[in-house]
């Protein structure tokens, strides 16, 4: 299992946050947080005192299974189905690093081929047993946890083994690529032939090209290459009543696109086993800087410019000040002359205003000419916004650490905290408001306890209608009652972006997190048409039951009809 993440946090079990060489990192979490004991007080349970329930796999379903794949492609062992029933929510890694298992899969199911997923899909549909198809389990919506009450066998279908670089069009820049190749091993593949997909999400490492279609993901380029629902161009995908491929074709009018229904399907419509999808040549160049902004309204401003002149980075993220000080208090402080310079900068720029600086790191992606006079245009209009240029040293320190921040979570609840992250989009003309009643809407929540917390927001896909506003809080919390008190936040954050307009999810899916909310999301009557294509591709429910969608409100949507 060499790409099998620790089972009670994020990323590679040899690692942790490199705390070490960041001094000021942790006075300043444990103050903004108030954490007191210098030692850890929540720490994993041991692996061993994990009980996990026996496979309710009957020895008839197995032996039916094994007459579709082979002895090493069904696993019964406790740790991989251990691996296999939570995702990296904040309740999942709570659950599990306190041993609670609520529902493991009775197996896990490793098919090799689109004809094994073909025929396990049709089994699971004539045997009613359930299938929950698995890219990285990187999702943090719950999106590929066991439902606790199912009675029917539930069987995780992972899809690690599907994950070649089946074939590349480079006149077309097309490249048909297996669901389950994982960030690393897909770009790898591609880049032998000159090629990148360019789609990096943060989890880039552990999540799959299956997972990223299923979730509707964007990747931290997006801003040019889009999201990947806009890099498909066809999808095979193996549903309960047959299998759905549409054309490797540019456009098409034939029709609803059905590309779109696939993707963001979350595992309840049907597998995806390969897929599509535009590429491009590796870029020549990557440019990445780092500009200070007075305060984010000013870097919103600026990057409103760009995008309305026609003159977008590949990558934009603005940090607004709470994020910008946990960046500053991530780096070493600098000695002898370095320092002293350093600090006489830092003196002028509060001088001059700079007192809650927002940073903003800018990417260019592409080849060297045709880059160069969009990047001279978007610094000219960003200087006049009030961005200060602070080189490609803060651009390119980011770039390599942009892998470990999410190692700091494991850091923090092994404290006895929660942190999480809610992100939304939304039109420009309500990008701030949203901004300003999240934060504050989080901050008087901390003010009802101690006053401690901490909450901070970035700016990271454009749109030149709006953006995505992503949200990360943290806080201590009360021994014994740490899921009411997460939840008490989830609500409350979900509850405000909902009320000002934002979508429920830009890019991290629905889940079982989000369930609730997806009413008001889509409406009554478009809740019942994706619960009609979920009837009608899947009719005895054995996919990923207990994700996406909630269950019909009748009377709310005949009071629609009528109105
Ligand atoms: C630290 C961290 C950083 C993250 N950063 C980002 C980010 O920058 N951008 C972003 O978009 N997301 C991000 N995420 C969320 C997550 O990585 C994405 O949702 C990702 O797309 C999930 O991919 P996966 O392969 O891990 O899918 P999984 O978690 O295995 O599955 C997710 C959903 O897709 C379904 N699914 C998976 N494969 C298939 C398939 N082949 N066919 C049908 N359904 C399938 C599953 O049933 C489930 O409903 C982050 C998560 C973490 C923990």
């Amino acid at each position: 299992m060499p790409h099998m993440m620790k089972w009670w946090g994020w990323g590679d079990p040899k690692l942790n946050f490199p705390m070490a060489d960041k001094p000021n990192l942790w006075p300043w979490v444990a103050k903004k947080l108030g954490i007191v004991s210098a030692v850890p007080t929540a720490m994993p349970v041991d692996l061993s005192s994990i009980q996990m329930t026996p496979t309710q796999a009957s020895t008839e379903l197995l032996a039916e299974l094994r007459q579709i794949l082979k002895p090493d492609q069904i696993t019964l062992d406790p740790f991989e189905r251990l691996l296999h029933s939570y995702g990296k929510s904040f309740p999942d890694l709570f659950c599990v690093r306190n041993g609670v298992v609520r529902r493991a899969p009775d197996a896990v199911l490793l098919p090799d081929s689109h004809e094994q997923v073909e025929a396990l899909v049709k089994l699971a549909h004539q045997r009613n047993f359930c299938l929950i198809p698995f890219g990285g389990g990187t999702n943090i919506v719950g999106g590929i946890n066991p439902e606790a009450d199912e009675v029917r066998p539930m069987m995780t279908l992972s899809l690690r083994n599907m994950n070649r670089l089946i074939s590349i069009d480079p006149e077309s820049r097309t490249a048909t690529i297996q669901a389950g190749a994982l960030g690393p091993k897909l770009e790898a593949d591609l880049a032998e032939q000159g090629h990148s997909l360019g789609h990096y999400p943060d989890s880039f490492e552990y999540s799959t090209l299956g997972g990223w279609l299923a979730t509707r993901s964007a990747g931290m380029q997006s801003d040019a290459y889009g999201k990947i629902e806009d890099m498909v161009v066809s999808i095979k995908m193996i549903t309960p009543s047959g299998t759905i491929i549409t054309k490797a074709v540019p456009s098409s009018s034939a029709g609803p696109d059905l590309n779109r229904i696939m993707v963001g399907s979350e595992g309840i419509l049907g597998v995806i086993t390969e897929a599509t999808m535009r590429v491009h040549k590796t870029p020549a160049i990557k440019d990445y800087r780092g500009y200070l902004f007075k305060s984010f309204e000013d870097g919103v401003h600026g990057i409103q410019e760009c995008l309305d002149r026609g003159f977008a980075p590949s990558m934009i993220r603005l940090q607004d000040s709470g994020e910008s000080e946990l960046a500053f208090n991530m780096k070493a402080p600098k000695h002898g002359l370095e320092g002293w310079i350093q600090n006489r900068v830092k003196g002028w720029l509060r001088f001059r205003g700079y007192t809650e600086p927002c940073i903003l790191i800018v990417g260019f992606e592409g080849a060297g000419k045709s880059i160069a006079a969009t990047r001279r245009s978007a610094l000219a209009i960003l200087k006049s916004h009030g961005g200060f240029p602070l080189g490609k040293s803060v651009g390119n320190t980011w770039s390599k650490d942009k892998f470990n921040i999410p190692y700091l979570r494991d850091y923090i609840m092994d404290y006895g905290c929660m942190a999480d992250v809610a992100e939304t989009s939304i039109l420009w003309s309500k990008v701030l408001p949203l901004y300003t009643g999240t934060v504050e809407a989080v901050k008087a929540r901390f003010r009802q306890e101690d006053g401690t917390g901490y909450i901070g927001c970035h700016i990271s896909h454009t749109y030149k209608t709006g953006a995505c506003l992503y949200f990360t809080f943290a806080a201590r919390q009360p021994k014994g009652k740490e899921l009411e008190h997460y939840y008490e936040y989830k609500r409350l954050v979900t509850d405000t972006i909902m009320s000002l307009g934002g979508t429920l999810s830009h890019h991290h899916a629905v889940g079982i997190e989000h369930r609730p909310w997806m009413n008001q999301e889509v409406s009554p009557a478009g809740l019942q048409a994706l619960h009609a294509l979920k009837t009608s591709l899947d009719p005895k429910q054995v996919l990923n039951p207990g994700k996406l969608l909630p269950e019909l409100d009748a009377t709310r949507v005949s009071e629609q009809a009528e109105n």
